[in-house]
């Protein structure tokens, strides 16, 4: 029997499985120079890398189809570029090794392309995949990205970035383990979503040999070393019982003296709403667009094409509502036709609302996709902006709602601490407010969410990020306005009593964690949530806060 690793559980469950590591950016192979006589045999290599290559992405085209076959067929002629691979053969002929000539010509080509204009620049990106697969190969290293594997594996990462999650194949990946990152980072909200165990910042995992087996329990944020037969039949016990009990509840969101509190889901697109209606989430408290938007890095989807997924996720919520969020494009989440390449530092920089206030074009034709597709619909549709400041940036976004013929409740979410110290000012502008509670605490602790070293950090427990919600939330509460939380903390079912305590009016979570927050809330009263916030915010430090509000809530 192997070692116990101890991270941070961010997704509940039990995942049992060979580990695949997600390959990370290829280096720069060393120049080093070879003899005249090696020349033949490595450009021999070169060529025999670069065929295995356009080959291994035509047959990835064909398995995936759509879309993504036109992307990978478009890469794999890339790759036997005639004129490429001659420059490749012709540095080998001076002296380069294979991996090195393939670099450098890549690195020429490159260039030329990222001069000549938007839609070509926009491709350099799929060429330096092709580059870092082809140098791979050479150098005998994992393919750089997602595993390509015909068998279900826990996925290893250094961090999932959310460019990634249109590559991963959920029936593949059995759980993830990540090295970095913390519970909001994107590895916690897409497993989540995706419905797996996760167990996010854990320092050693990349060194666990590929195909090793362990046993994660995203709850306790344990991975098992090659468990004992003994130690995967408890893990899969307890979990099989714990789900068994969970498919038990359901019905809305109530405190157990019948305070209602819808329970929403966090979707990413279409893609997530199965598991929203199956987790009977009574509608979609953020529905996070920049996904349809990660597919093409260098321009907005169209219009039509927008309509066409807005319209499939509010029709599948009749009686519900769906919050949408406009574009959140920047820092953790950029696209190359919006975010400045050279901020020194992107979280703080333009981002999210600042983004689209500085291209009123990408955000009129989103307004009016949502427009269109709300048409003829009985689902309540509402938007909001995402990195909100101030009243200005809210009158901002609700001029730009009215231009855009928008008739849907208009709201803001909290992200920033001054939007939550100015909540009532905000709310003289928009209807509703939405606590964006991860990157709430980003700003307030001055941590990036991105960077594992200060995951504690990102802990929702803070007592200073509880403040911050309940004054946003007393803000709202004062005007006679709704404030939900949209944040990882909804997911945390004692973390959701608490937030109810403290005021907020809705709880949006990643479908797999609604079951387990329903059962929670329903086994206490408003009051008792009220005397655990009290509690938690009393409390010193996150550990404190939820021992505090533990003790409350279960009588100790
Ligand atoms: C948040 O910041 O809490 C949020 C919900 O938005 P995202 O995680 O997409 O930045
Ligand atoms: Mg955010």
């Amino acid at each position: 029997m192997g070692a116990t690793l101890r991270g941070l559980g961010v997704s509940h469950g039990v995942a049992i499985g060979g580990v695949r590591h997600m390959g990370t950016a290829v280096l720069e192979p060393p120049a080093r120079q070879i003899r005249r006589e090696d020349a033949p045999g490595e450009q021999d290599r070169a060529r025999r890398a670069v065929e295995a290559v356009a080959a291994d992405l035509n047959s990835r085209g064909q398995r995936a189809g759509g879309e993504a076959q036109a992307v990978l067929e478009a890469q794999a002629l890339m790759a036997q570029d005639p004129e490429l691979l001659a420059d490749v053969e012709r540095r080998i002929g001076v002296g380069s090794t294979a991996e090195r000539g393939v670099y450098d010509a890549f690195a020429s080509y490159r260039a030329l392309l990222a001069d000549a204009g938007d839609y070509i620049a926009g491709r350099v990106a799929d060429l330096d995949d092709v580059r870092n697969r082809i140098v791979a190969l050479l150098l005998g290293v994992p393919m750089p990205g997602v595993p390509d594997s015909d068998t279900p594996y826990v996925l290893i990462a250094r961090d999932l970035a959310p460019a990634d999650t249109a590559l991963l194949d959920p029936a593949l990946v059995l759980g993830f383990v990540t090295e970095e990152g913390g519970p909001t980072s994107h590895s916690a909200i897409l497993a989540r979503a995706l419905g797996v165990p996760a167990v996010v910042a854990l320092p050693g995992a990349g060194e666990l040999a590929e195909g090793t087996v362990v046993a994660v329990d995203g709850g306790s944020g344990e991975v098992f070393v090659e468990p004992s037969t003994a130690r995967r039949t408890a893990l899969t016990e307890a979990a099989a019982k714990d789900k068994a009990a969970l498919a038990a509840s359901s019905g809305p969101g109530t405190t157990s003296d019948g305070h209602r509190v819808p329970l929403l889901a966090n979707v990413g697109g279409p893609a997530d709403v199965a598991a929203a209606l199956a987790a009977g989430a009574e509608g979609v408290g953020l529905y996070r667009t920049e996904f349809l938007f990660l597919d093409d890095s260098a321009r907005a989807p169209s219009e039509e094409k927008q309509v066409e997924a807005y319209r499939q996720v509010l029709a599948a919520f009749p009686e519900g509502r769906v919050v949408v969020r406009v574009l959140d494009a920047g820092a953790d989440k950029p696209l190359d036709f919006l975010t400045p390449s050279d901020e020194p530092n992107p979280a703080l920089g333009v981002r999210g609302l600042r983004t689209l206030l500085d291209h009123p074009d990408v955000l009129r034709t989103q307004l009016r996709a949502l427009a269109t597709a709300a048409r003829g619909l009985p689902t309540g549709l509402e938007v909001m902006a995402p990195m909100v400041a101030d009243r200005q940036d809210a009158k901002g976004f609700a001029d730009a709602c009215r231009d855009a013929g928008i008739s849907a409740k208009v709201g803001v979410m909290v992200e920033i601490p001054s939007a939550a110290l100015r909540a009532r000012s905000i709310l003289r502008e928009v209807e509703f407010l939405s606590l964006g509670t991860n990157d709430l605490a980003q700003y307030t602790f001055a941590a990036d969410r991105q960077v594992g070293a200060v995951s504690r950090y990102q802990d929702p427990w803070q007592p200073a990020l509880l403040d911050l919600v309940a004054f946003a939330a007393g803000g709202a509460g004062a005007e006679g306005r709704s404030c939900g939380v949209c944040g990882e903390a909804a997911a945390d079912p004692l973390l959701a009593c608490v937030l109810v305590g403290l005021g907020v009016s809705s709880l949006s979570m990643g479908a797999s964690s609604i079951p387990y927050v329903r059962g929670t809330l329903a086994r206490h009263t408003l009051a008792e949530c009220e005397r655990a916030a009290a509690a938690a915010r009393g409390a010193d430090s996150a550990e404190e806060a939820r021992q505090a509000a533990r003790g409350v809530l279960s009588g100790e």
